[in-house]
């Protein structure tokens, strides 16, 4: 369990042999774009129809109405455990005490006299918000994905989550429990791809909608990413990932037990020690067995650190392991070094960085108040998690006046007649006084 790889001794090559060489899932996305391109064809054409049938296919449930009926709502919120229901409100605490200071005022910039550029933001319209369900009812997905949408303002909210066999074909209650906190009445007992089709064309009562966020696994981000245009989505956020970058300071109890707890999403999921320690990494190696052993998920655990997506890596000195860790790009990043903070601002790449031994992964998880739907795969390269921004879109409303456009009408000329394109300048010469 665990391989190893000693990068120690040597020279690191440049950030993108780096990422080859580190362990990473191969979750060939494209590669399941044959079973998922005929799922939306025939939700596309047939419609509810199409989406019940494959429902009963893949999730072996036939259920009579996609749409989660609003009693059924009202009785998951009424019947959910008090303990339970506290936590959740804790968490939509704290996800909305962060979320809203992401909130985007439209700024207007003088440019010139009588020439102004203002950036408006502007809510998507009407946002479907997928919550996985196939191997964990992730509930704590509703608030991360609800949440930053209605701060942002979003008018029109739609959820789905896989139906439950052992909940008549509902999603999990969890799921609707926390939809109905949330005074979301919009909610479909649909899964994978199928879901996503349902939002990018329309299906029975679920009109199509403009955007579609929310992790899944392979067949749900094939499907995301198959529509991406007719919709728009978030990341392609998939399997999940933790690397951890330690050094000697750092509690192997706790660094095994963050790997393992990541694990425990997904065979596919990927866990990453990166240290400059080899006591550390032994330390680690030797705790694993016993917590995988002791938790109720060992098999798909076993399966993720056993995997070629999972490893130690052992490096020279934290310059090393911070060049590996932004190669890595990982989802969720953990720092457990002396003075944390500041490893930790030195961070390029990561999706959400967790800093020094009392910020857990699972913190982030559920209830630091962060967002848990973080770009994977070595997106964070480029994209970030879910937030307030994710459902706003700048719009540049441009205002000039007479005098401001003859003042760049020259450079206008110059510009289009280099472009060759001779009617851009002829519109602005159109409006010039002889
Ligand atoms: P899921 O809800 O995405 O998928 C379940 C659906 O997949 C089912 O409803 C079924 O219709 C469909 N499906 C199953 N087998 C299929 C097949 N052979 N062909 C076509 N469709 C099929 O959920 P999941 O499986 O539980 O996976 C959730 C994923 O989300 C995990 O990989 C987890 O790591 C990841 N995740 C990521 C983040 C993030 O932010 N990156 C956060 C949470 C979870």
């Amino acid at each position: 369990m665990l391989s190893r790889i000693d990068l120690r001794g040597s020279a690191l090559p440049g950030p993108r042999e780096l990422a080859q060489l580190l362990p990473r899932a191969a979750t060939d996305i494209d590669s399941v774009l044959a079973v998922v391109r005929p799922i939306c064809e025939d939700v596309r054409l047939r419609g509810a129809q199409a989406v019940r049938e494959i429902t009963a296919r893949l999730d072996g449930v036939d259920v009579p109405d996609i749409a989660v009926p609003q009693a059924a709502l009202d009785e998951a919120l009424a019947t959910v455990d008090p303990t339970l229901r506290a936590a959740l409100e804790e968490a939509v605490r704290r996800v909305r005490t962060v979320h809203a200071d992401q909130r985007r005022t439209d700024v207007t910039t003088d440019v010139v006299r009588g020439g102004t550029v203002t950036e408006r933001w502007v809510p998507v319209r009407r946002v479907g918000l997928y919550v996985p369900g196939g191997l964990a009812p992730l509930l704590s997905s509703v608030v991360m994905n609800v949440v930053p949408a209605q701060i942002a303002g979003v008018e029109s909210i739609a959820v789905t989550s896989p139906p439950q066999r052992d909940n008549g074909g509902l999603p999990d209650p969890g799921v609707l429990a926390a939809c109905a906190l949330l005074g979301v009445t919009e909610v479909y007992a649909v899964g994978g791809a199928q879901a996503i089709a349902m939002f990018g064309y329309g299906a029975g009562s679920c009109a199509p909608v403009d955007m579609v966020t929310g992790p899944g696994n392979v067949y749900t981000t094939a499907a995301k990413r198959l529509l991406r245009g007719l919709v728009g989505i978030d990341s392609e956020a998939g399997p999940t990932e933790v690397a951890v970058l330690a050094d000697d300071t750092a509690d192997p109890v706790h660094v095994a037990a963050d790997l393992i707890s990541q694990a425990e999403h997904d065979p596919l999921a990927g866990a990453v020690l990166v240290t400059t320690s080899e006591e550390l990494a032994d330390a680690v190696l030797d705790q694993v067995p016993g917590q995988v052993a002791a938790t109720k998920h060992s098999d798909r655990i076993s399966t993720a650190l056993s995997g070629s997506q999972s490893g130690i890596v052992l490096v020279d000195d934290l310059d090393a392991g911070l060049a590996v860790v932004d190669a890595y790009a990982a989802e969720h990043l953990e720092i457990q070094t002396r003075d944390a903070r500041a490893v930790a601002m030195r961070v390029r790449n990561a999706g959400a960085v967790f800093v020094g031994p009392w910020a857990p992964v699972s913190l982030g998880d559920y209830a630091a108040g962060s967002n848990h739907v973080l770009p994977t795969g070595g997106c964070a390269r480029h994209s970030s998690g879910l937030s307030v921004q994710s459902f706003l879109r700048g719009i540049h409303v441009v205002e000039y006046d007479e005098q401001a456009l003859a003042e760049v009408a020259g450079h206008i000329d110059a510009l289009a007649n280099a472009e060759d394109l001779p009617a851009h300048a002829a519109a602005v010469r159109a409006r010039q006084r002889a």
